[in-house]
């Protein structure tokens, strides 16, 4: 009996294994984006990269590969560690954009370690390291969100805005549909945290997302000054 429930626990295992990493190749990206002035004002807090204050702009949170049942895969290879001698060309760049705010201070080296090994492996069938990390950056050039959300008077000020007009701002620029999440403040306010927008499995096209929007924003949310 002891047996049959050790082996019971080793295919549940086995099962929870292969849907965290399918060999099939993935459906999409999800580029997500992220407001810096919701990561630092939330419980966890944030610490600023070495080089000092990001500029006031959204900053890249990652590039994962996802699957059209709304699962993903993650750490797919553990033997393809990242490579900082593979992005000397895009450094200045991955500094300005894809900026790491957790504590301690760092260079970004630990956090585009971390996105490459969770979620970017999974996508070395299609692209490589390098251009895995500059197809994040020319998508970010592309979709200015900043930009995109001012045009519609929506300002970082701590202002409230409806989440509504926020989705159609972002609709009427990139023609497809984007998830937002909202994480929040101190004093518990529902605030604009991460933009996911959905990208062809090149890494460069925007695509409508095959997978509904999901998030957990109030109707109103704050989008807290950085
Ligand atoms: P959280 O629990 O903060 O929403 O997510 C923690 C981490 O889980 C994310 O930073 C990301 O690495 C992973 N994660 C959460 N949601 C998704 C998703 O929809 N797709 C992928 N690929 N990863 C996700
Ligand atoms: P994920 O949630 O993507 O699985 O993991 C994010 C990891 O990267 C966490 O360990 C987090 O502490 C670290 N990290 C470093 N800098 C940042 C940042 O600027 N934003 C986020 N979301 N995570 C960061």
């Amino acid at each position: 009996m002891r047996l049959n429930y050790s082996i019971l626990i080793k295919l549940l295992i086995l099962q929870y294994l292969s849907v965290l990493c399918l060999p099939k190749d993935f459906d999409f990206f999800y580029f997500v984006l992220q407001w810096p002035g919701a990561y630092c004002d939330s419980k966890h807090s944030c610490c600023y990269p070495e080089i000092g204050k990001p500029t006031t702009d959204f900053t890249i949170h990652g590039l994962w590969p996802e699957y059209k049942d709304g699962s993903y895969p993650s750490n797919c290879d553990t033997n393809s560690v990242f490579e900082k001698s593979q992005l000397l060309d895009l450094m200045t760049n991955l500094q300005k954009d894809w900026t790491s705010l957790s504590c301690p201070s760092s260079n970004g080296f630990r956090f585009w370690s971390h996105e490459w090994e969770k979620h970017g492996t999974r996508s070395e069938s299609q692209i490589d390291q390098h251009d895995y990390f500059e197809a994040a950056l020319n998508l970010k050039k592309k979709v200015n969100l900043l930009q995109i959300l001012r045009i519609a008077r929506i300002e970082p000020d701590d202002g409230f805005y409806s989440l509504g007009n926020i989705v159609r701002a972002i609709i009427k620029d990139i023609g497809h549909t984007p998830r937002i999440e909202c994480n929040k403040d101190s004093h518990g306010h529902s605030q604009l945290y991460q933009i996911y927008i959905c990208v062809d499995s090149f890494g460069s096209e925007v695509i409508e997302c095959p997978v509904p929007p999901k998030g957990r924003c109030a109707s109103n949310v704050q989008f807290p000054k950085f």
